[in-house]
C-alpha cells in the first residue's frame, strides 16, 4: 500500500493562531494514525504580504507545539518556475487570459450594472465576480497592453475549462476526523468566475500553487480548515485542465474566538506566541482546541 501523504500549508503574512495549531495537529495525528507522512510548506508567494519574520515564528510555533515533519519543507517562492511552466501551458492553450480591470474599475462597472437593475452575481465568499469583458478583448489589443507594460492578472476561463473537461466534476470528502466514511462532492468551480491564476509579476495565485504542489509533494489527503470547503470546486477544475492526480479532501470545523467568530491573525489573545508567552503549554493547546 502506499503511504498516505499530509500536508500543514501556513502562509507566513501574520503569527499562527489556535486555528492553526488545530490543523497543524490533526494533520500529525492522522499521519500518525495511518503510519503517513507529514509535510510542511510554507505558502508564501504573496511577497508583499509575507515576511521572514513570520515564517521564522512559524516555524518557532510549530516547534514549541511537538509537530515533526519531513524535510525538506516546501517554500513557495523558491519554486516559482514551476508555477511557470504550468502557466505557460495554460497560456498556450488560451484557457487563461490578461485582465486588465483595476480593482477601481471593476467596482464602478458593477455598479454601473447594478444600477440599472441588475444583481451582480458574488462568490461564496460574497465578493463580486469579475466581469470577463477582457475575454472578448482582440489578441492584438491584448498584446499591445502587455507590451505597453498595463498592469494586469491571468484570470482563468472558467467556462472554457469546464467546456474543455466535458463532464461534472466531483471531489472526495471525507466526514470525520478519522477520515472513515467519503463521499463526493460536486465541484462548482463557475460560482467563483474568472478566479486569478497568475498575477503580472508572480507566475502563480493560491489556487495555481495549491495544486501543483499538491500534486508534486504527493499529497494523498489534503486536510484544512471549512472556510476552504467551496474554493476545492476551482482546485478540482485547474487538476483536472492540468492533468494532475486528485487528492482526497477533510475540511474540519475552524476554531471559532470568545466570540463565536472565525479567528483571526490579528486576534492577538488566540495567537500561539501570546499563548506561550502567557505561560501556556503545548498540552494547554492541544485541550484548547480538542486533539
Ligand atoms: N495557505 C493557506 C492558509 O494559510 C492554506 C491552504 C491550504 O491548506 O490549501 O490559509
Amino acid at each position: 500500500m502506499t503511504l498516505l501523504t499530509f500536508r500543514f500549508a501556513p502562509s507566513p503574512n501574520g503569527e499562527l493562531h489556535l486555528g492553526h495549531a488545530y490543523s497543524a495537529l490533526l494533520n500529525q495525528k492522522l499521519a500518525s494514525a495511518t503510519g503517513g507522512r507529514l509535510l510542511l510548506r510554507i505558502e508564501d508567494i504573496d511577497t508583499t504580504r509575507c515576511t521572514p519574520e513570520f515564517e521564522a515564528g512559524i516555524f518557532r510555533d510549530l516547534e514549541w507545539l511537538g509537530l515533526g515533519w519531513e524535510q525538506p519543507v516546501r517554500r513557495q517562492s523558491e519554486h516559482f518556475s514551476d508555477y511557470r511552466a504550468v502557466l505557460d501551458r495554460l497560456i498556450s492553450e488560451e484557457l487563461v487570459y490578461p485582465a486588465f480591470m483595476s480593482r477601481g474599475e471593476i467596482r464602478a462597472f458593477i455598479t454601473a450594472s447594478e444600477k440599472r437593475g441588475r444583481n451582480w452575481p458574488r462568490d461564496p465568499d460574497g465578493v463580486p465576480l469579475y466581469p470577463a469583458v477582457d475575454k472578448a478583448l482582440p489578441m492584438k489589443e491584448r498584446q499591445r497592453r502587455m507590451a505597453e507594460s498595463a498592469p494586469f492578472a491571468w484570470r482563468l476561463d472558467v467556462d472554457a475549462a469546464m467546456a474543455r473537461v466535458g463532464t461534472d466534476l466531483s471531489w472526495l470528502e471525507f466526514s470525520d476526523e478519522r477520515l472513515s466514511a467519503k463521499r463526493a462532492v460536486k465541484a462548482r468551480p463557475q460560482d467563483w468566475g474568472d478566479v486569478i491564476v497568475a498575477r503580472r509579476e508572480i507566475p502563480t495565485s493560491y489556487h495555481l500553487a495549491v495544486v501543483v504542489d499538491d500534486a508534486l509533494q504527493g499529497i494523498s489527503h489534503v486536510v484544512r480548515g471549512q472556510d476552504l470547503y467551496s474554493a476545492t470546486g476551482v482546485q478540482r477544475l485547474l487538476q483536472e485542465i492540468l492533468g494532475l492526480p486528485q487528492p482526497g479532501y477533510f475540511h474540519h470545523r475552524l476554531v471559532l474566538g470568545p466570540d463565536g467568530r472565525k479567528l483571526s491573525k490579528s486576534f492577538a489573545d488566540t495567537g500561539l506566541a501570546a499563548l506561550r508567552e502567557a505561560g501556556a503549554s503545548p498540552e494547554d493547546v492541544r485541550r484548547l482546541v480538542g486533539i
